[in-house]
């Protein structure tokens, strides 16, 4: 348990490093913490430690713990896959939904979002590799998803992410990171404005951070291995 406050400390202490290393010390970074397969335990000690946003990938798993933490108030975050049969407990649950990628489902959360609920916080997720397994939207593509995002009334359009291909290079890391900050830029500049880029995990945080990233979703360095 001590173990969990330590990591926080040095995942803050590296997130100030890679701040001023790229001159950004004033921005505010979110810290999502990623708890899929990990204890409500686990996630009441670092909530304890100042911990407010938690990220799940799962609904079936994250139901459970939603209901178990109920006293606490925490932003919960949905990061993963969405399959169309489970969008009305993200639009029930969440706060945030950082993997949308379809039409589909973003007509459907908006349709299931409680009306007396705030807009659901949506971002993006971007594919700029083009990876066919993985989720996500080409480049080309992004603009006409967030338009229609902007014109449901019950999505809030905040911004995009993104997760690099594995055993990406540091410099492919980098423009992999740089790539979709552009995305987010342009989109702005036509008027689409995103405050968030959903950009690092665990092992490319501080590279995400060098290219504009105000969120950093962390799971394994903040909780250690996951128990699946
Ligand atoms: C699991 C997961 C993370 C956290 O990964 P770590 O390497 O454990 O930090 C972040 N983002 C997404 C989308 C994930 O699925």
């Amino acid at each position: 348990m001590i173990q969990i406050t330590d990591h926080l400390g040095q995942i803050r202490a590296r997130v100030t490093q890679a701040l001023n290393a790229s001159g950004r010390s004033d921005d505010d970074i979110t810290i999502v913490a990623v708890s899929k397969q990990q204890s409500t335990e686990s996630i009441r000690e670092l909530f304890a430690s100042g911990i407010t946003d938690f990220g799940e990938s799962y609904v079936d798993e994250a139901l459970p713990k939603l209901a178990a933490l109920q006293d606490l108030d925490i932003v919960w975050h949905f990061i993963g896959r969405i399959q169309g049969n489970k969008t009305r407990h993200i639009a029930e649950q969440f706060d945030w939904v950082h993997s949308l990628d379809r039409d589909r489902i973003a007509r459907r959360l908006d349709a299931q979002r409680p009306y007396h609920a705030p807009p659901l916080n949506v971002l993006i997720q971007v594919n700029p590799a083009d990876e066919p397994q993985k989720g996500g939207v080409g480049p080309a593509d992004v603009a006409e998803l967030v338009s229609l995002v902007c014109n449901l009334p019950k999505l809030r359009y905040r911004g995009l992410m993104g997760i690099p291909p594995a055993g990406m290079s540091r410099s492919g890391l980098h423009e992999f990171f740089a790539g979709i900050r552009a995305v987010r830029d342009e989109l702005s500049h036509s008027g689409m404005r995103g405050d968030t880029l959903s950009m690092g995990m665990s092992g490319d945080f501080e590279t995400a951070l060098a290219e504009g990233s105000n969120c950093v979703r962390i799971g394994t360095a903040l909780f250690g291995p996951r128990t699946s």
